[in-house]
This record gives structure tokens, C-alpha cells and sequence, in this order.
């Protein structure tokens, strides 16, 4: 007789995962570059203040677009491509 699956073990398992604030996708947290917004622009999260995250495909789209994206959800009017290229 097989024993019912233990939460504990479940939850070993279980990938923590971020929601995509530019294509809403759910991914592992090691494919997401966590950023946030500074004087509207985007910046590499300084573990301080309110941060979200994007994914490695998203990150690679049109730069207009993005930030277009990112406009309308925080206000973001210029991404540093420097700061991009650190991550
Ligand atoms: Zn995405």
C-alpha cells in the first residue's frame, strides 16, 4: 500500500517562482533579473524600496518596447543599457 505524499517532501520540490511584470510568464527565480524603479529609470534592485522582475527573453525584446511596458506600470521612462549588461 502506498503512503500518501508527504507536504514536507512536496514542498522540497517545489521551484520558487516570479511572475514576469512584462509578459506575466512564471519562471524560476534564477531566470529573472530583479530590478526596480529610480528616479524613473531601471535600475539593478539595491535591496532596498519596492522591486519586480523580468525574464531573460523579455530583457532581450526591443528596448522601445520595454520600456513602453515599463512606462505604463511604474512609470520608467529610460533603461540603462550598462545596467543591463552588469546582470
Ligand atoms: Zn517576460
Amino acid at each position: 500500500m502506498e503512503k500518501p505524499l508527504n507536504s514536507a517532501i512536496i514542498t522540497d520540490f517545489k521551484i520558487t517562482t516570479r511572475m514576469c511584470v512584462v509578459c506575466r510568464g512564471r519562471f524560476p527565480q534564477k531566470d529573472l533579473y530583479r530590478f526596480q524603479e529610480k528616479d524613473r529609470k531601471l535600475v539593478s534592485y539595491t535591496k532596498t524600496g519596492r522591486s519586480f522582475y523580468i525574464c531573460t527573453q523579455c530583457i532581450k525584446q526591443e528596448r522601445k518596447r520595454l520600456v513602453k511596458i515599463l512606462n505604463g506600470k511604474f512609470k520608467i521612462k529610460q533603461i540603462n543599457i550598462e545596467e543591463l549588461a552588469k546582470q
